[in-house]
């Protein structure tokens, strides 16, 4: 025969309502709920709210003697005339991590803004894992930069550059970036570093990273004078130069220039962009209000390119 009477069981207070004591309180009920102990951080707001609702004599004696052991106090408060039936339920309460409204948990959405909690933890996981794979990411681009900081080094050791080269490109370059080679071109001066060529044309300087340089030809066509021969650069992508969209860039380069062709040749072959997703370098480019964006053709994430930096920064979307 089932009993006639149930019990609630009311939160009056923790002895210690620091640190400590709240801590006991959320791991306690968790355990004796089987829920999250966030869902019971907050005791304060907990105050005067049944923990247990309609469970028979034993199972509140049981539960009051370890509330009791780990400080937490609470009212036995019987309700006749209602048979057991919560030996396992518990009114928790959750905050909104939205709006902050406190509300009693288990429900899938905030009654005051509407958010759908299961939506937003994950988010919250999808968040964390992209701002890893960004750190990841991030750190692999500091290792080759110095890789190629030291490649720099070791040339500049062998070919040392000659006083004033770099001064005419002093205020472009960037703290850490090593200017390690220069050509003469019609155009204007060329300075290789340890990032990027910056190439001088029509009174502006052009910042072109290696990773943007498919292709580098030599010689061929006509130039404006015998001893220049022409350099073309042909790009992976249009790079944006003032309103233009260039795909190539011919440069008619000294003859002595001409022989560093290897050099150049070296440093625009062996880079690429790499996604910042799945470290692909299969990337395709396109011009998006005037940016660089990259995409990688094996995870489609989108990259925007710094041609200063000479980074693709993985576009995080919300
Ligand atoms: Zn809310
Ligand atoms: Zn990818």
């Amino acid at each position: 025969m089932p009993a006639l009477v149930s019990f609630d069981l009311i939160l009056l207070g923790l002895k210690d309502p620091g640190p400590t004591g709240r801590s006991r309180f959320a791991s306690l009920m968790a355990r004796l709920t089987e829920r999250d102990p966030m869902e019971f951080n907050d005791p304060a707001a907990m105050k005067g709210a049944p923990l247990f609702e309609a469970i028979s004599a034993q199972r509140a004696r049981e539960i009051t003697g370890l509330l009791e052991e780990a400080g937490i106090l609470v009212e036995i408060r019987p309700v006749p005339g209602r048979p057991p039936s919560g030996d396992r339920e518990v009114v928790a309460t959750r905050e909104c991590p939205r709006c902050g409204f406190i509300q009693p948990a288990g429900d899938p959405e905030c009654q005051k803004c509407g958010l759908i909690f299961a939506k937003w933890e994950r988010e919250q996981i999808q968040r964390m894992q992209r701002e890893r794979q960004l750190e990841e990411t991030l750190t692999k681009l500091v290792q080759v930069r110095e890789e190629w900081r030291a490649k720099a080094k070791r040339y500049l050791e062998r070919h040392p550059l000659p006083d004033g080269a770099v001064a005419p490109f002093q205020k472009r370059l960037h703290h850490g970036e090593i200017p390690f080679a220069r050509l003469e071109s019609a155009e204007g001066p060329i300075l290789m570093t340890s990032r990027r060529m910056l190439v001088t044309k029509g009174g502006t300087t052009i910042s072109i990273p290696y990773e943007i340089i498919a292709d580098v030809d030599v010689g061929g066509g006509l130039t404006l004078k015998k001893d220049l021969v022409n350099l073309q650069l042909k790009f992976a992508g249009p790079l944006p130069v003032g309103q233009e969209q260039l795909k190539s860039l011919r440069l008619q380069v000294t003859k002595e220039s001409a022989t560093m062709r290897d050099v150049v040749m070296d440093w625009a072959f062996a880079r690429s962009f790499v996604c910042g997703s799945c470290g692909a370098s299969d990337m395709d480019f396109r011009v998006q209000r005037g940016k660089v964006h990259v995409r990688c053709m094996h995870c489609a994430t989108d990259h925007e390119v710094d041609l200063e930096e000479a980074v693709a920064i993985p576009l995080l979307s919300e």
